[in-house]
């Protein structure tokens, strides 16, 4: 179901009436040319399209209201060219409401030594226009994400690249719509937060309904419906009865497959593009969904444990800022569950009882069913597999009473030393940056939850310039993490973002 819409960035220059037309001929060429490449690069997720030079304040004006009325417009790349006057900008940047990228970049790579005249510097003076430029953001006191160097350098366009993506979580974050099918689990706090200020900040809609209504789509689906995609996932994944009869296996595995079908259904018909369950609040549902969530999360849809709509919003997003992106890794919702602490091996088993998305399995993935710890229901189907090696990132939004916080650790994914046979869970085992201790003890000082929204496919930049965007305060976990700076920041944190 998560189709990547077909996002287009504009891409406008800055300038103004006083070179001359033949200039401002040169300007529009240059531009264009830089549109056609970046395009022509096959680095960009999305189209660059090229609009005419900007030079006088009505123009600005119109174009930046044009680009917030044009749905399929996720953000504007603007760049001066030559100088452009900062104050013909204050209105239609006053006006703007969509992600913005200031490249800093320019035509020509080298200076042209033998031939360089002043005709040629007043031209070509992105260095000079461009600060004056910058200068109005800075005093406007408005985001935006800055990208230095040559436009044709693959550095730099991956940097476009990876911003258009954060710009689409932007967008895109005013469309997610979490529906719960169950409360906040009781007595648990950092799952909790206020659903009012979410929308205010975010655009989320977060709903309750009644867990039995989901569970009448659920027993609405046919039988044959259920075979159908029971024997898909014969077909799909490999099967470890464990010693139970097959028969009685497979009934356990269609019961997940009903409950796939039902509450995709359920998704669909109203709307919602995210879901959180709760263990303990299953109405009528024979099994916790297990092997239907893990299903759903690979279509994209955000999940939170637990009652934790915060965090099945912030799968949702990461998982709109990766969609279509080629060699994706995966994205999926987490939980921290137990440390190994031998000196040189250390890291956290990430697991949850049942709900890791098998987009970042790394290898065959197999059904499971075997009885759940917790809850009153029958024994769940589940997918169990390992997942991939290598860097990615854990965020976790925290509401902290009077702000939301997001809380970004860099993180690196390994094997595990050892098989773990009697562990009927997807797992990931992950060090934290820069260190289990110090990464540990930073995210406990800055209140970070157990659950986490997780993904190999984006940057802990990507995620600060989105919680930048949002307007709330993003705390990274990083190699460069000292304890003694993150209490600072935390403190001066409390100061800047107070409401
Ligand atoms: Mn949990």
């Amino acid at each position: 179901m998560l189709k990547a819409k077909k996002y287009t960035f504009w891409f406008c220059t800055g300038s103004q009436d006083l070179y001359g037309d033949e200039c401002l001929a040169h300007v529009a060429e240059h531009a264009r040319q830089i549109v056609e490449e970046l395009n022509r690069s096959g680095r960009l997720p999305f189209e660059v399209v090229w609009k005419p030079t900007l030079i006088t304040s009505e123009l600005i004006r119109r174009t930046f209201n044009e680009a917030n009325m044009d749905e399929s417009c996720a953000g504007v790349i603007t760049w001066m060219h030559t100088f452009s006057p900062a104050k013909s900008w204050i209105l239609g940047l006053q006006e703007y409401r969509k992600p913005l990228l200031h490249l800093h970049t320019q035509f020509n790579r080298e200076i042209p030594y033998a031939t360089i005249d002043m005709d040629f510097m007043n031209e070509n003076q992105s260095a000079h226009g461009d600060r004056e430029y910058g200068h109005i953001f800075s005093r406007l006191g408005m985001e935006r994400k800055v990208v230095v160097g040559y436009w044709a350098d693959a550095d730099v366009q991956e940097k476009i690249a990876a911003w258009m993506r954060t710009a689409v979580g932007v967008i895109e974050s005013s469309h997610i719509r979490v529906m719960r099918i169950a409360d906040n689990m009781r007595n648990v706090a950092v799952t909790e937060g206020d659903k009012v200020e979410a929308q205010l900040t975010f655009g989320w809609e977060v709903d309750a309904y009644p867990v039995n209504e989901a569970a009448e789509a659920v027993a609405a689906v046919s039988e044959s419906d259920i075979n159908a995609l029971v024997d898909e996932y014969y077909d799909t994944y490999q099967i470890l009865t464990e010693g139970r009869d097959a028969a009685e296996f497979r009934r356990h595995v269609a019961v997940q497959a009903g409950i796939e079908i039902g509450l995709e259904r359920f998704l669909e018909e109203k709307n919602y593009q995210a879901i959180v369950t709760h263990f303990g609040d299953l109405g009528v549902l024979k099994q916790l969904p297990g092997l239907a969530i893990q299903r759903l999360m690979e279509k994209g849809y955000g999940f939170g444990a637990e009652g934790d709509w915060k965090t099945a919003a912030m799968v949702r997003v990461m998982k709109l800022m990766t969609s279509g992106m080629k060699d994706a890794k995966g994205t999926s919702f987490m939980e921290d569950y137990t440390y190994n602490l031998v000196a040189g091996k250390e890291g956290i088993l990430e697991a949850h009882m049942l709900e890791v998305c098998p987009t970042i399995a790394d290898g065959p993935v197999t059904i499971k069913a075997q009885p759940l710890s917790m809850g009153n229901r029958e024994d769940p189907a589940r997918l169990v597999f390992t997942a991939k090696e290598g860097p990615a990132i854990a965020t976790s939004l925290i509401d902290l009473g009077d702000r939301f916080r997001l809380i970004i650790n860099s993180v690196n994914c390994k094997k595990t030393e050892k098989p773990m046979p009697k562990l009927p869970v997807a797992t990931a085992f992950w060090t934290p940056e820069p260190n289990l201790k110090v990464g540990a003890e930073a995210w406990i000082l800055a209140g970070g939850a157990h659950h986490t929204a997780f993904s190999y496919d984006l940057t802990a930049e990507q995620m600060g310039d989105w919680a930048d965007a949002m307007g709330i305060e993003a705390v990274y976990i990083d190699k460069d993490t000292t304890i003694r700076q993150l209490k600072n920041e935390l403190r001066w944190n409390q100061a800047v973002y107070r409401k």
